[in-house]
C-alpha cells in the first residue's frame, strides 16, 4: 500500500472497500518500520525509507486497544482512521533526509452507514468505496524518479535520457498514455542501438530484413546485444504500444509504475555490462603491467 501510493502522482484517487477502508488507513497509518527502497535526493543515491508514526497516531492506537482489552469495555472502538492524515519518511542513511507524503480521504457520507446500520438486510443502501488521494510530496516524486535517473546516466544517450525525463514528467502530472509514447522510444532506441552494434560487429553495412521483422523477432535476432531484461521481456513493447493506442488514461495509470520499473531494470542491466566492461579493461591493463613489472 505504501509503495502504491508513493509511486502514485498527486489526486490520483485509490479505491479501498469501504468496510475494510478503516482498518486498511489503521495499518498504514499505525505499522511502524514499513520500508521501500527508492532514491533519495539529499543523499544523491538509492536508500531505505523507512515510514515514522505519527505521535497522535501511536496514541489513538494505544488508546484503541486499551478501549478494546480493558474491563467493562463492550462497544467497539471509536475512531474510524478516516481523516486526512500525513506520513514520515526517513532516510537510512542520514535522519534528517525526510521524506513528506500528505493524504486526503473521501469517505462514504456519516449518514448514509448509520441509515444502512439501522436498515433491514434488504432495504440497505450501496455504499461508494472510500477513497485515498494523496494531495502532497516532498521530495517530490518528479525529483526522487529524476533522480534515480541519475544512477543510470551511464547507460543512456543523451536522447534515451530526455524521453526518460519526459516520461517521468508526463506521468508525475497524470499524463501515463504520453508517458507509454516516451517510454516506448526508450525501448525502439535502445532496440535500434543494439542493431547497429551488430552491424558493426559483424563489418556489413545494411540489414534490409529488419526492417520487415515483429519487434519480438527484432529481439531474438539481436539478443547479444540487448539487455537481458529485454530479451526475458519482450513483450513489453506490445504493453507500451498498448497504452499508447487502446488503454484509457486510468488504466495506463495503474500500469505505469511497473512499466517504468521494467523500463529501469533495462537501462540497469546496459549499466551493469558498461560497468563491467569497464571493470575487465581496468583490471587486464593493471595485470598487463604487472606483468611487465615483474618480467
Ligand atoms: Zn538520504
Amino acid at each position: 500500500m505504501l509503495e502504491v501510493l508513493f509511486d502514485a502522482p498527486l489526486y490520483q484517487p485509490v479505491q479501498l472497500e469501504s468496510d475494510a477502508a478503516s482498518k486498511v488507513l489503521r495499518s498504514l497509518r499505525t505499522t511502524g518500520g514499513q520500508r521501500l527502497d527508492r532514491h533519495c535526493p539529499a543523499c544523491g543515491k538509492s536508500t531505505t525509507w523507512t515510514a515514522a508514526i505519527a505521535a497522535e497516531d501511536e496514541r489513538t492506537s494505544k488508546l484503541e486497544q486499551a478501549a478494546v482489552i480493558g474491563p467493562g469495555s463492550g462497544g467497539p472502538p471509536k475512531f474510524n482512521w478516516l481523516g486526512d492524515f500525513h506520513l514520515r519518511l526517513y532516510c537510512a542513511r542520514q535522519m534528517l533526509h525526510q521524506c513528506t507524503l500528505f493524504f486526503a480521504i473521501e469517505a462514504p457520507p456519516v449518514q448514509l452507514l448509520v441509515e444502512n446500520r439501522m436498515a433491514n438486510a434488504d432495504e440497505k443502501k450501496p455504499v461508494p468505496p472510500t477513497k485515498i488521494l494523496k494531495v502532497g510530496q516532498y521530495p517530490s516524486l518528479t525529483d526522487i524518479q529524476l533522480g534515480t535517473l541519475k544512477e543510470y546516466e551511464e547507460g543512456m544517450s543523451v536522447q534515451q535520457r530526455k524521453e526518460f525525463v519526459r516520461a517521468i514528467n508526463t506521468s508525475a502530472h497524470g499524463f501515463n498514455v504520453a508517458a507509454c509514447v516516451h517510454y516506448r522510444r526508450v525501448f525502439e532506441s535502445v532496440l535500434f542501438e543494439a542493431r547497429d552494434a551488430k552491424l558493426r560487429a559483424e563489418g556489413t553495412a545494411a540489414w534490409p530484413e529488419f526492417e520487415k521483422l515483429r519487434t519480438a523477432e527484432r529481439i531474438a535476432g539481436l539478443k547479444e546485444y540487448l539487455p537481458q531484461f529485454m530479451v526475458e521481456h519482450p513483450h513489453l513493447y506490445g504493453i507500451l504500444s498498448k497504452g499508447v493506442h487502446e488503454l484509457s488514461e486510468e488504466e495506463c495509470g495503474e500500469a505505469m509504475p511497473v512499466l517504468r520499473q521494467a523500463i529501469e531494470l533495462m537501462i540497469q542491466d546496459k549499466v551493469d555490462a558498461i560497468r563491467r566492461e569497464k571493470r575487465r579493461t581496468l583490471a587486464s591493463t593493471l595485470l598487463a603491467q604487472t606483468v611487465d613489472k615483474h618480467k
